[in-house]
């Protein structure tokens, strides 16, 4: 979102040491959607402090577009650890993606046609979220007063959200769940929060932030912020997501006739080199063409796995299994690799040594290539929900 409206931005993988890299908004990833609540607040407050250190003017707490979460956290107990840190009283909460189908209205949250509680998200393993009111759900997660932000309101502009944040706040809200249900709304909610410390938002508030910070004349958009440079080599696809999208990315790839290689789970937890089966098959090919190695299954084979192996175990053993074969591959000459699924994601990062990625175009919404910080390596990581059907194919000859 910030790229595609112009700022060099620059992704961190966990709090790092030193300086910050050059660009213009820097991304702390952390792994705190499911950790218990102190350990989630105690590494978002060690990012906010080499933040601030770096010199930053404005904080975004960005979460799910799902509002991925429980009653015992992580959005409030994190938003309000850092309002607390800030030495601020007042935020907004606002997960609205509508690109992907996700809106607020009176506090409601959408994921395309259903309630969030109608949802797929209904049955998460981790968060399943059975209330798509969110002013009572991040009431559930917050010691301060929650409050709402209405769409008749939103709909009129920066000036009138400024005036009815205000109220709010002399009412004694603390987080104002604020209704937006297209691209116009999230401009005007950036651009009313501009001044704010703190935004808490699913990504979509950040796409009107860089007109917003250039308005102020913190910074000039660039137009050409999203390029990176052309990276050569052979290219490859690696999926350990098993949700609906990337089943049906994985089969139109199958169907298209392209070469691709099935990971068993149960063959790795019986001990088969599966991993190394897999790099033989790859090196005879990608010379001649992106491969793909995959793991993603339908639901029942999941179910199946995770009844016969435990579904950590059987998380573990493929995860482990494509950290390796990207090792493998990288070695292989692969420069260029497309990963769906997001702890997937983080297990092939980790195996390639990545620590930081510059975010450049985007392939789909919510979804960007991504360049290894001063590395002939480029990396679209997807996370499982999101993408095209022929995803894959697209993202790869963006970058041929
Ligand atoms: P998503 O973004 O769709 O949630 P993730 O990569 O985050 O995808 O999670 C998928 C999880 O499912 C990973 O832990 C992965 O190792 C595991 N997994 C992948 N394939 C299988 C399979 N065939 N059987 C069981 N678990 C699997």
């Amino acid at each position: 979102m910030l790229v595609r409206a112009g700022l060099h931005t620059v992704q961190v993988i966990g709090v790092p040491e030193g300086p910050a890299p050059d660009a213009d908004a820097v991304v702390v990833a952390l792994k705190s959607r499911t950790t218990p609540a102190a350990d989630a607040v105690r590494e978002s407050l060690a990012a906010l402090h080499w933040l601030r250190a770096a010199g930053a003017r404005q904080f975004y707490f960005k979460y799910c577009s799902t509002f991925d979460s429980t009653p015992a956290g992580n959005i409030g107990p994190v938003a309000e650890a850092l309002m607390a840190a800030l030495d601020t009283d007042f935020t907004i909460a606002c997960p609205a993606f509508p690109e992907n189908g996700r809106t607020v209205f009176r506090g409601h949250l959408f994921v395309g046609d259903a309630l969030l509680s109608d949802s797929g998200m209904r049955e998460h393993p981790l968060t399943p979220m059975r209330d798509a009111n969110l002013v009572r759900v991040l009431q559930a997660q917050s010691r301060g007063p929650v409050g709402l932000l209405r769409y008749d309101t939103v709909a009129q502009g920066p000036e009138a959200i400024h005036e009815r944040m205000a109220a709010l706040r002399g009412d004694g809200v603390r987080l104002a769940v604020a209704d937006a249900i297209d691209n116009d709304d999230l401009r005007a909610l950036a651009e009313a929060c501009a001044d704010l410390p703190l935004i808490t938002a699913g990504s979509g508030v950040a796409l009107g932030l860089p007109a917003a910070y250039a308005a102020r004349g913190w910074l000039q958009p660039d137009a050409a912020a999203a390029s990176l440079p052309a990276v050569g080599g052979a290219a490859a696809v690696l999926s350990g997501s098993c949700s609906t999208a990337t089943n049906a990315q994985v089969l139109h790839w199958l169907q298209s006739g392209r070469p691709a290689f099935r990971v068993d789970a149960l063959a790795l937890a019986a001990g088969a080199p599966v991993a190394d089966e897999a790099l033989a098959w790859a090196r005879e090919r990608i010379a001649a063409a992106p491969v793909l190695i995959y793991a993603t299954s339908a639901p029942q084979e999941v179910k199946a796995v995770q009844a016969a192996l435990g579904t950590e175990r059987a998380g573990q053993l493929v995860e482990h299994a494509l950290a390796r074969i990207a090792a493998g591959l990288g070695r292989l000459g692969v420069r260029r690799f497309v990963v769906a699924g997001g702890e997937t994601s983080g297990a092939v990062v980790q195996a390639l040594n990545v620590r930081t990625l510059r975010i450049g175009a985007t392939i789909d919404p919510g979804v960007p290539w991504t360049q290894a910080e001063g590395r002939p390596l480029l990396l679209a990581l997807k996370s499982g929900n999101f993408g095209s059907v022929d995803f894959f194919a697209k993202a790869l000859t963006q970058v041929e």
